[in-house]
């Protein structure tokens, strides 16, 4: 029996427990004396400013929460309205409907306060500095930009990373300033020792779908265990959720127990999934018996992989995890990455999903498939939609492509097998 995996697993209660936590916590930094500071999740350095003691507000997450509660249609009706139209993101449509809308950021999921201060990181997303000046606009709060350097070669070079530093130095004064309280680098290295361990723990979660069978779908089971790493990371809790998060899947591999039956395609997926129909998305593969083994999008935060840095040298680690995301890289380092991620994942097939809101994510992404289709003998399949509206997404269409993808690559593997 296939296309059976339930995402109410305790593993994902968890999650649901730290976000909710963290909801909370935004509820009770509003109109209290702890100040609210806005920062994107792609090279977030919120230690930091957890550090002067801020409660971070990650506006994607409200973006995401509203999209997966089916109330995204709702915030961007309100969006359009305030004069962001279609041909903007998603995310910030939802975002600006939400929080400049009748709802004034109150939602079934949480209430999030209203931002002291803005610190945009800015990391390969134009839509960022838009986004954050509508917000600077609607509350009349202060913005400070980080400006981080596109990855044009394989790694960033040695005056990126001081042109990154100097900006930190930067930003800590403008920390102080509106928090009012001194910085003090051992709280930030206390932090950053939990954000050690927690990128430790997640990376060993990242690579169990390498075992056949997978244990665990390291797509649309790993991108709803991704909460945690997110918003608490430099936590105690962060650290603990995935070291029980592990537990959980290496107890569940030692009883024979797989969330998804039979598994016979293994696949690896760039983009994000389909926000508002996750559950239909993943029941066209689950019923084939398609797992997915890995994806670009749980590394799009941060490129964990190869960070050597810890809490030993707090700002190379800071820099680190300012620059390393997804959105950062040129296509080629993109394409590198997902053909290595098939080849150690040993996957049957590359899925494409192109977004319509997001640009930075779905740049290149035909390039790429046209790249692995004429010079590679991996099956692969572009599909596209959206993160926020579903109006992009077409069920039925989608459906019929990702069972003519699959019967292909069926076939192409009885072929092998007969071949040998
Ligand atoms: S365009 Fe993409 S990266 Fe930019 S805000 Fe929208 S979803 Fe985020």
């Amino acid at each position: 029996m296939h296309g059976n995996l339930k995402l109410n697993s305790p593993l994902l209660d968890k999650s649901r427990q730290i976000i909710g936590k963290w909801y909370a916590q935004g509820d009770q930094a509003n109109g209290v004396d702890r100040k609210v500071v806005y920062h994107f999740q792609p090279g977030s350095i919120h230690e930091l400013l957890h550090a002067f003691g801020f409660h971070v507000v990650f506006p994607e997450m409200n973006s995401i929460h509203s999209a997966v509660k089916k109330l995204s249609i709702e915030y961007i009706h309100h969006g359009d309205t305030l004069g962001f139209d279609q041909d903007i993101c998603g995310y910030v449509r939802n975002d600006m409907g939400l929080m400049g809308g009748p709802a004034k950021g109150k939602s079934p999921f949480g209430t999030i306060p209203p931002p002291d201060l803005l610190v945009l990181n800015q990391t390969g997303c134009f839509t960022y500095a838009k986004w954050f000046e509508s917000l600077a606009r609607m509350y009349g709060c202060p913005l400070v930009m980080l400006d981080i350097p596109y990855t044009r070669n394989e790694e960033l070079n040695a005056s990126d990373k001081k042109y990154i530093a100097g900006q930190i130095e930067d930003l800590i004064k403008v920390l102080e300033e509106v928090s009012g309280k001194k910085f003090d680098i051992d709280i930030l290295i206390e932090s950053l020792g939990h954000t050690r361990d927690a990128i430790d723990l997640y990376l060993k979660l990242l690579d169990i779908p390498k075992a056949r069978p997978t244990p665990v779908d390291g797509y649309f089971e790993i991108t709803s265990f991704m909460g945690p790493i997110t918003v608490s990371r430099g936590t105690v809790d962060c650290v603990d959720y995935y070291r029980e998060t592990i537990e959980g899947i290496e107890k569940r591999a030692s009883e024979g127990r797989s969330p998804f039956g039979d598994e016979n395609f293994r696949l690896v997926f760039d983009g994000p999934p389909p926000w508002p129909s996750l559950k239909e998305f993943r029941e066209m593969f689950h019923k084939h018996g398609a797992v997915g083994v890995a994806g670009t999008y749980s590394r799009v935060t941060c490129d964990y992989e190869g960070m050597e840095t810890d809490a030993s040298q707090p700002f190379d680690f800071l820099v680190d995890l300012a620059s390393r995301s997804y959105f950062n890289w040129n296509i080629e380092k993109r394409r590198n990455f997902i053909h290595k991620l098939a080849k150690e994942f040993d996957a049957d097939g590359i899925v494409f999903h192109s977004v319509k809101s997001c640009k930075p994510y779905s740049i290149g992404m035909l390039d790429s498939r046209n790249y692995f289709a004429s010079q590679t003998s991996i099956p692969v399949l572009f599909l596209d939609s959206d993160i926020a509206d579903p109006r992009f997404f077409s069920n039925s269409q989608i459906r019929e492509r990702v069972d003519t993808f699959m019967e292909s690559v069926a076939s192409r593997n009885l072929r092998m097998k007969s071949t040998g």
